[in-house]
């Protein structure tokens, strides 16, 4: 089949003043990313905080402008659209972020918000949108009479749904979601993600899934890619990546989940340090300062990537 969407080579650079403050540096904060996802899939994307999860997301809605590679979707290059092409595709393709309102108005009744993006897009009469906010309501979860009230009046869950149900309600082909569970506890978290798939189906969405949380990546995620500083380090379909692991910092991230099967312990395995700093990443293998079985090869030269086994790819000297 092909790809819904297919990016190739991204790179996504910008420039910030060093903490000395007196040079600029380059910040490879998505560097050489490819990766495709396939209609009806999720494609989940997990990493620590900083290493370019979010600015992957942005950047193929165009919130944040690439360096180089391509998009493709439906055969159009994302990154060479003009902007009023850019607007009619923008309807196709939606984010979920994490507080959906810290960048709304706390004044606007959610009824309102949810009938914000159809009338940016030119969508319906006035009518038709208030319908189609409650029935938006009715497909995220929620009583009618949340549509007369005010973001501050609803529980963290609720309000996510409301994210969701904004993003929805233009009827868009692809969902990016950026943590979208993230700031909820994890009996919301559950019923938050049930909805998702469930909605994936019935309205035969596509979803990037992007969370730091490789646990809840898994219930929703039919592949797997795992980011380490700006790459992809290991992508694999999602029962592979957790009955083989290959990379050794997917093993980390993966000793850090739960387990609740006692014959299965495994040992959880303690990362060194912090993530180094994007502004001056270590040369050869960027994990090379992390990673217990590094080499002089890994301190040299960065591991190429290749396929382990079927659709499973990994970038390590050791595998
Ligand atoms: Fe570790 Fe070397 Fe593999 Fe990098 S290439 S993950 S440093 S073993
Ligand atoms: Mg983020």
């Amino acid at each position: 089949a092909t790809p819904l969407l297919q990016v190739n080579g991204l790179k996504t650079y910008y420039t910030a003043k060093q903490p000395n403050g007196f040079r600029k540096a380059v910040v490879k904060a998505v560097d050489d990313v490819s990766f495709r996802i396939y209609e009806g899939e999720t494609y989940g994307l997990v990493g620590e905080s900083g290493c370019g999860k979010s600015t992957l997301g942005k950047t193929l809605l165009r919130l944040t402008e690439p360096t180089a590679g391509e998009a493709v979707y439906r055969e159009r290059d994302l990154f060479r659209l003009s902007r009023s092409e850019l607007r009619t595709l923008r309807q196709e393709l939606q984010i979920v972020f994490q507080d959906p309102f810290s960048s709304l108005n706390p004044r606007r009744t959610i009824g309102k918000t949810l009938e914000e993006p159809l009338a940016i897009h030119g969508i319906g009469t006035p009518k038709e949108r208030t319908e189609r906010a409650f029935g938006m309501l009715r497909t995220v979860g929620l009583p009618a009479e949340h549509y007369y009230r005010l973001p501050h009046e609803l529980s963290g869950g609720q309000r996510q749904r409301i994210g969701l149900g904004r993003a929805l309600i233009v009827n868009p082909k692809i969902v990016i979601c950026d943590e979208p569970v993230s700031a909820l506890d994890v009996i919301i978290q559950s019923q938050m993600i049930n909805l998702m798939r469930q909605l994936q189906a019935e309205l035969k969405l596509t979803y990037l899934f992007i969370a730091h949380d490789i646990g809840v990546v898994r219930h929703i995620s039919d592949r797997i890619g795992v980011m380490y500083l700006g790459k992809i380090v290991e992508e694999a379909p999602v029962d592979s990546l957790f009955s083989t692991p290959l990379h050794p910092y997917t093993k980390v991230l993966l000793s850090a989940v739960p387990n609740p099967d006692p014959v299965r312990k495994k040992e959880r395995i303690i990362l060194q340090g912090e993530p180094p700093s994007p502004l001056d990443p270590p040369a050869g293998c960027t994990f090379h300062t992390r990673c217990p079985y590094a080499t002089e090869l890994c301190r040299n030269t960065p591991p190429p990537k290749r396929e382990a086994a079927p659709d499973h790819f990994v970038a390590c000297h050791l595998t």
